[in-house]
């Protein structure tokens, strides 16, 4: 059987080069890089360099990368840290509707724990928000804004840019969970007037449990995990060195390959749309048309439930996701595409197909000819459809 995966924006294959130059640092270099000879030197040298990639990769500078556990991680260090360090100056932090859970539901915690004031953004029908929304939502007492740079769901990108510069006007801290967008959309903390970036190696093509967290010189940011004196003070406990290098050489090789792999991955994106939009009635793409992940493909089918289309296409080989793989096994609804004003109903036929650079010609044209027949057989079982009798 094929098999053809397209679920690549809740995580993605690892590329060969970063085995390859993760492996040395299991069986040679896998000395402590706090010690004090050849092994922990070998790996220290891993870990600055990989600081370094990641750095350059934002623009950057290595000393304001702190090495994290991955993308929720570095979320909850950001928002549970600059609420603590920033308390004298207030409590009051301004977010999004559509954030990922590892924002939403910390922020929640924050609230109910701490007595944090959070403002959550409404979107546009897009899963947008605007810089003029940031800027009348802020308050004397706000002391940070989290919005994400593209959303996991739809892939809509939001106007970071703008937003930085809002914030850098008004003096307010800006953090921005840009977990799917590195590699797949250029950044440029400087440019874009960001204070704090999280990213996540696995969202491209490195390895999973391993993360970064920037963090703009001068801003205060307290460890979460504490214990010995790693990454500056910042975040406590033996490096995963490997996974670190790995990371380096993914965010480099991502940034270096990203004008040619966004050409061919949008063509490949908007080849699945339009083919889809074709072949299937009563269909509609979630999120923005051109503000828009190259990689990410988000509809709701009418009358159907998600999770039936999941089933069927994984019989063929296809592995895709309805709404985020968290709610996924829940029956909630999507917190992005209600936000974005769509019903109970019409959320619940949502399926998001995400490519990534080892998507194919092939593997588009399999979907397209796999999945409306899977649509038509299930709109045929289902009360809610009436368009095959009529
Ligand atoms: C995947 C993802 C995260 C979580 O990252 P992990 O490394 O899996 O913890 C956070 N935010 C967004 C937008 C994501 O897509």
């Amino acid at each position: 059987m094929k098999k053809v995966y397209l679920d690549n924006a809740a995580t993605t294959r690892v590329r060969d080069e970063v085995i390859s130059a993760m492996l040395p640092y299991f069986t040679e270099y896998y000395g402590n890089p706090s010690s004090l000879h050849l092994f922990a030197r070998e790996a220290a040298k891993g870990l600055d360099a990989a600081r370094a990639q990641v750095a350059a990769a934002l623009n950057a500078t290595p000393q304001e990368i702190v090495f994290t556990g991955g993308g929720s991680e570095g979320d909850n260090m950001v928002l549970r840290g600059i609420a603590r360090a920033y308390q004298k100056q207030g409590a009051h932090i301004i977010t999004s509707a559509v954030e990922h859970h590892a924002v939403l539901h910390t922020l929640e915690a924050l609230e109910k724990e701490q007595g944090l004031s959070v403002t959550y953004l409404p979107v546009d029908e897009y899963g947008r928000v605007s810089a003029a929304q940031v800027e009348q939502a802020i308050r004397p007492d706000t002391i940070l804004v989290s919005i994400m740079f593209a959303n996991n769901e739809v892939g809509t990108i939001m106007p970071v840019e703008e937003i930085g510069r809002v914030c850098r006007a008004h003096k307010v801290l800006f953090h921005t969970d840009a977990v799917q967008a590195v590699g797949h959309v250029p950044i440029d903390v400087e440019a874009m007037h960001i204070d704090l970036l999280s990213l996540s190696a696995h969202k491209f093509h490195g390895p999973k449990g391993v993360g970064a967290l920037y963090v703009r010189k001068g801003v205060r940011l307290p460890a979460l995990i504490t214990g010995g004196g790693q990454e500056r003070k910042k975040r406590a406990g033996t490096e995963n060195v490997p996974g670190i290098v790995g990371m380096g050489v993914a965010i480099e090789l991502a940034v270096a390959e990203l004008a040619e792999n966004t050409k061919a991955m949008c063509a490949l994106r908007d080849r699945l749309i339009s083919g889809m939009e074709a072949r299937i009635p009563e269909i509609k793409l979630n999120g923005h048309r051109s503000q828009r992940l190259p990689n990410n493909v988000n509809f709701s089918i009418r009358y159907i439930e998600g999770e039936s289309i999941l089933l069927m296409l994984d019989l063929n080989g296809i592995a895709a996701s309805s709404g985020s793989a968290c709610t996924s096994g829940s029956l909630d609804p999507s917190h992005v595409l209600l936000a974005m004003g769509l019903t109970h109903e019409v959320a619940h036929g949502s399926l998001r197909l995400t490519l990534s650079r080892y998507t194919t010609p092939e593997e588009i044209d399999y979907v397209l000819e796999i999945l409306p027949p899977i649509i038509e057989k299930l709109r045929a079982m289902s009360p809610l459809y009436q368009g095959g009798q009529n």
